[in-house]
Formats: structure tokens, sequence, C-alpha cells
């Protein structure tokens, strides 16, 4: 722990007497191909200012067209949070001055926003909780500063503008969390349906997920908000939560010295693990919000949001709901399972091929995800398909190999993509059933090891494992477990 946070360590009886409200403010980026009022494209990664124009480097004489691509996957996210869609919406400047933004001002979204008042249901302790969400808009994303990795660095700040008209999508949240693990599951619950709704990659790392949080605390009991401020630049998980943990011992350290917390925006300072004031807090005044001249209304059609509507995806919360009553699976299993809209589909995808829900979420959840993650594959680019898994799993099943010999047949299909049968034939793995084969490898080691037979037959029944693993070992693991276990067991009976 730093020296900063050991100074403002409170005692957990204060601590206790507090409540934390929370709020996200979380901007994705769209999966579109080209930004939101120009054609460039989004592509992350290109050379700097290489995927820019007039337009979005905001020459005089330019106008903007809305993608239409855009407010589809903006719409479908608000569906997906069962926010109610404006009829009319509109395009408003946000004025600031800042190098990364050429234009001046932002096109966002201010008094008629594309969407309000929807929800999002989390889960935390055992327990669903339904947050609510102020507000969905869409908005164009600024410029980036590069501060570092030039040789004049110590000197100048470079700019890209690459990302400047890329499409984002700005959702607000009720201040309905309460505690920073509230608000991380808020945004895992978010993150996963903009994923399966195919809306955003939500790309931490390449800022397509970028999340400010606004925090105030208040004795427990009392109703009204404390002074909240905002922090930004959380952009991991981890990093959230610890931000918010400072932030909110710091606000209760204050308050217990007799301080008022200043409305402000402050920075989470990873190096440092805290918080820092980064500029007073900015009214919507300051941002001499007007509405865009050069960009009609949105009206958004009933036919459009029907269509919409139809064409969503089971969402995440109802697909796990599904998993537990129609496969019979745990809570636990379906939250595994449907992590990923991608994982889901492979799990259904196995059981359509025939295998059994719960092998198939056992061997997901253990040697599939365990080896995926060892190469670095995503589920859809894994070696084994769905179907391979349940042609597996059947032949585990039906006796024709043990379970031991199906992991290493696993195992092969990971490296070389090929079929279970075949593996099994060319490695010459099918389970010894036997009973004569068995019997004369049973009998071999029983006169191998007359002591333990001794004992054995003086009652010491814990070496009977011993003659089992013995079994095994000669047949490779091939011999079926059951039927050596009764051999043994006749073998060894006194007479
Ligand atoms: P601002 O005027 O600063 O933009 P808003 O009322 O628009 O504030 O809210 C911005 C965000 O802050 C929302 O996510 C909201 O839930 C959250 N929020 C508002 N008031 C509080 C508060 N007292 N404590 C914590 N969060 C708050
Ligand atoms: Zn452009
Ligand atoms: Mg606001």
């Amino acid at each position: 722990m730093s020296r900063a946070a050991e100074e403002t360590r409170l005692p957990a009886s204060v601590l206790s007497q507090y409540e934390a409200v929370i709020g996200l403010e979380v901007h994705a980026q769209l999966k579109t191909q080209t930004k939101i009022f120009c054609a460039c494209p989004t592509r992350f990664g290109d050379p700097p200012n290489q995927n820019t124009c007039p337009v979005c480097l905001g020459l005089p004489g330019t106008l903007p067209v809305l993608n239409r691509r855009a407010l589809e996957l903006a719409l479908r996210a608000a569906l997906a949070l069962q926010c109610t869609v404006q009829e009319r919406a509109r395009f408003a400047r946000k004025n600031y001055f800042y190098p990364d933004l050429p234009k001046g001002y932002q096109i966002s979204m201010y008094e008629l926003p594309l969407a309000t008042g929807g929800w999002l249901e989390i889960e935390h302790d055992g327990t669903a909780k339904r947050i609510g969400i102020t507000r969905l808009h869409l908005e164009e994303d600024a410029g980036k500063s590069l501060h570092e990795g030039f040789p004049d660095s110590d000197r100048y700040t470079y700019i890209d503008f690459n990302r400047c008209g890329v499409p984002l999508i700005e959702i607000v949240s009720e201040p309905d969390l309460r505690s920073p693990a509230e608000a991380y599951a808020y945004l895992v619950a978010l993150k996963q349906v903009l994923e399966y709704t195919e809306v955003s990659d939500c790309n931490m790392e390449e800022g397509s997920l970028r999340c400010d949080a606004n925090v105030s605390v208040r004795r427990r009991g009392v109703t009204q908000f404390g002074t909240k401020t905002e922090v930004k630049n959380l952009n991991s998980f981890r990093y959230l939560q610890r931000a918010l943990e400072y932030e909110i011992e710091r606000q209760i350290t204050v308050l217990e010295s007799g301080g008022r917390i200043e409305q402000e925006t402050r920075l989470w300072n990873l190096a440092a693990a805290r918080t820092e004031p980064m500029r007073s807090k900015e009214f919507a005044h300051d941002y001499r919000y007007f509405p865009e001249p050069d960009l009609l209304p949105v009206r958004v059609p009933a036919a459009l949001r029907a269509e919409i509507l139809a064409t969503l995806p089971e969402l995440p919360a109802a697909r796990r709901a599904r998993f537990q009553r129609d496969y019979g699976l745990s809570a636990y299993d379906a939250r595994v399972l449907t992590d990923t809209r991608a994982r889901a589909d492979y799990f259904e995808a196995a059981v359509r091929a025939g295998a059994t829900p719960k092998a198939a979420s056992n061997w997901i959840q253990t040697e599939l995800l365990r080896r995926l993650n060892d190469a670095g594959h995503d589920i859809q680019d894994s070696p084994v398909a769905p179907e391979a898994l349940a042609e597996l799993i059947a032949l585990v099943e039906s006796g024709t190999i043990t379970a031991a010999s199906g992991k290493k047949v696993f195992a092969r299909m990971f490296e070389t993509g090929k079929r279970a049968a075949e593996i099994v034939a060319a490695e010459g793995l099918s389970q010894i059933s036997d009973m004569a084969e068995i019997e004369r490898i049973c009998r071999d080691v029983i006169a191998q090891h007359p002591e333990n037979v001794a004992k054995y037959r003086a009652g010491n029944e814990g070496v009977f494992k011993f003659f089992v693993g013995q079994v095994m070992r000669a047949t490779r693991g091939q011999a079926n477990p059951q039927q050596v276990n009764e051999i043994l067991r006749r073998l060894l009976r006194p007479d």
C-alpha cells in the first residue's frame, strides 16, 4: 500500500457509518467501418493522421452527414437497455477548446438525447438489482494527444486525429449504485450487453469502452445525496473498483475531519494509486451547448425501431436463465457459459450435436477453456469444433474409451484438429473390456505384490486403491475401471 493510502486509512467502524452513491458515464465505440459524419475508416492502430478528411478535421465549408449504421447500432443498444427511443433527437455542439478537438466543438446530443429511461439488471451478492439508465446518446470522439514516444516528447505534444469523428454512444446511469463492487458488476453487465448485441467490441485497451465514475458519500440513513466528484481515466475494471474505493475513503476522511467535498473532476493516477484533482467541475453552461445547425434532427421511424427490436439477439440475462431452466445447469455454470455470446453459442452447438448438457458444460469449462486460454485462442477459433466435442463425449459415455483416455484424446484433438474416432483408432485407445485380458493383468499385479496382498487380507482396505492403480497403469488407462474393481475384489478375496 502506498503512503498516501495508509495516511487516509479509516477504521472500519467509521467507514461503515457511510454509504456510497455512484453513477457511471460509459462511452462505447460503435462497431462501424467508417466515422460518424464522414467516410474515413475507424480502424485502430493505423499510422497517425492517416484516417482523416476535411470533415473530421473540421475544415471550414465542410458538412457532416450522419452514418446510418451508427444510428442503428445506437438504437440497438438503447433497445437492449430497455430505453424509450425518442421520436425526435437532436445533435448539439458542445463547445470547448482543446488541441485534440480541431473544430473547437464536439458534436454530441444534449437536450434531446436519442433514448432515455432504461435499465440494466446486475447481480451482486446473489441478489438482482435494476440500475436505471438515464439517457443514451450519440456523439463523436475527439483526437488523441501523444505525450510520449517521440525523440522530442520532452518539448512537444503530438496529435493524432485518426480518432476524431469515431462514433460513440454515451450511456449515463442513474445514481443507483451503492458500492465499488456494484459499479464493477454494472460495467461487466453493460459490456456484456454491448458485446452480445454486437454494438461495440468493448476493447478497453484500445479505448473502445471508457468509463467515468461519479461518486458521493452520505451517512447511512440520510436520504439526500452528498456532493459528488467525477473520476476520470478509469480504463479497466480493476481501476474502476480501486479508484472508487480510494475516492470513497478520501471523501469520508474529509467529512470526518469537518471538511466539505468540493464538486470537482478528479483523475485516477495509476502509479500513485490515488485520485487527484484535475479541474473544478465544469457546468453545462460552460459548454455553450446549442443545436447543431448542419445536421437535421434525428427522427427514428417506428418501422426502423420495430425492425431493430425484432432482430435483437437473446440478451445475456435471458440466456443465463434459459440455460438453467432448459439444460438443468447451476447458476454458476450458466454464468460461465454465457460469459460471451460465442461461448454460449459453442455450448449450444455441442448440445445440438448430441452432447449431454452437463458433460458439455464440464468439458468446456475444464479442458476447452483452459487450453484456449493457454493457446491464446478465442472460442470461435477453437481447433475442436462443438460437433467434434460432442463426438468425443459420446465415445466416453458409451464406454468406448475411458474418461482418462478421453482427456488424452481431447488434447490430441486440440493439437491436431483431428476427430476423436480417428485418434482413438490410430492410438489404440479403445477401452479394454475383454474380461479375460483384464483378469490376466490383475493376476500379474497380484503376483508381483504379495506383501500388499497380505495387508489387504489383514483388513487394510486402503491398499485396494494401490492394486487398481497398478492395473490402470499396466493398461495405460484403457481398462474399464468398474471391471477392474470387480475382478480385483474377486481375486483378492481370502480363500
Ligand atoms: P452533472 O450535472 O454533473 O452532469 P448529472 O446529474 O448529469 O450531473 O449526472 C451525471 C452522473 O452523475 C450520472 O451518472 C448520475 O447518476 C451521477 N450522479 C448525479 N448525482 C450524483 C451524486 N450525488 N452522487 C453520485 N453520483 C451522482
Ligand atoms: Zn473524415
Ligand atoms: Mg450531466
